[in-house]
């Protein structure tokens, strides 16, 4: 097993002669990729993690970054190679950063540590150890730390992005909205729920800053919120921040209905994160349904959510079950 710790840095390039490492557990190596031939195991276990997690998509793209080969007709410090490497890792760090999201959203958050993992050691190789381009990466891995379970790596993880943070004034608002929701969601989870209520406030102020107090970002913040008043017993105030969230989510996916037509083939912000807004939508919907006092237009409401969602992904069975079930009344919504 990949152990959630190991995330201290390793040089991207060995030279000739010197000892190799595990890519994962920075071990003594015993296994060599046959394939690129630049990256190493300490056994065949970490090997197969490695390739499933990330390396099978990144593995050619190593070769000219770790070969000391590849730059051999230019000095090895002169400004172009440097370039061409920095250009390179950079591409590295986009690739894993989308890997591990796409691990997120899966659920598969163990496949997602090596991604996530070579994502921070290459961030500090390119930007060095504490800078504010970091700051991305010490979330990732603190994400997949957290579908784990592993709270006190978390802890530490987030300690050393805050501290970036702090030092780094040039941080814009999508830092600081990502960082107070990772906060939060590690005080939720270990049952701070006054500390997560404070972070998640300034979330949402943050991604209210950068994309509007009508913006899908900013109401994934309300719809923290909600959730622990949930928990708190609060219902009325948690019921008032689900409404806000179903409404907005309500008005986005009419409008996307409305264009549906005419953009069938776009890369769309809201699939990016369909597994996300869906389960967002069932818990409002199961909270609702559970209510003593049952609002029965707002159960309307969400229940249309879904059915547009499902509709807009083609899910003709999912709609015509959600819109036949005798406890919904959907011409509430209208
Ligand atoms: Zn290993
Ligand atoms: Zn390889």
């Amino acid at each position: 097993m990949i152990s959630g710790a190991t995330c201290s840095v390793v040089a991207l390039a060995s030279p000739k002669g010197t000892d190799t490492f595990c890519e994962l557990c920075q071990r003594r190596a015993h296994v060599q990729c046959s394939r690129c031939q630049v990256t190493f195991y300490c056994d065949a276990e970490h090997q197969r993690a490695d390739w499933v997690g990330i390396h099978e998509r990144i593995c050619q793209l190593l070769v000219p970054l770790r070969s000391p080969t590849l730059f051999s007709s230019q000095h090895p410090d002169c400004i172009e190679t440097q370039i061409k490497k920095v250009r390179m890792s950079m591409e590295l760090i986009e690739i894993c950063k989308s890997v591990a999201q796409s691990k997120f959203s899966e659920g598969k958050y163990q496949e997602a540590l090596p991604a996530a993992q070579f994502c921070l050691r290459c961030s500090m190789d390119v930007h060095g150890p504490s800078t504010a381009q970091l700051v991305p990466a010490y979330l990732l891995l603190a994400e997949a730390n957290m579908g784990l379970g592993n709270l006190d790596l978390v802890t530490q993880l987030l300690s050393q992005a805050e501290w970036v943070v702090l030092k780094s004034p040039e941080c814009g608002h999508t830092i600081h909205h990502q960082l107070h929701k990772s906060l939060g969601l590690l005080h939720m989870a270990t049952g701070n729920l006054e500390a997560a209520l404070f972070h998640f406030a300034n979330n949402i102020y943050f991604a209210s800053e950068e994309y509007g107090p009508d913006s899908p970002v900013t109401c994934g913040g309300y719809f923290l919120m909600a959730n622990i008043f949930a928990r708190q017993g609060k219902m009325s105030i948690a019921r008032s921040l689900y409404s806000e969230v179903a409404q907005t989510w309500h008005c986005l996916l009419t409008k996307r209905l409305e264009t549906h037509s005419q953009k069938a083939n776009e890369p769309d912000f809201l699939f990016s994160q369909r597994a996300e807004v869906e389960e967002m939508l069932r818990t409002m919907l199961e909270f609702e349904q559970n209510a003593s006092r049952k609002d029965s237009a707002q159960v309307a409401l969400v229940a249309h959510c879904l059915a547009m969602l499902w509709f807009l992904e083609g899910d003709s069975a999912k709609v015509s079950h959600i819109t036949k079930s005798p406890s919904i009344n959907f011409t509430l919504t209208q």
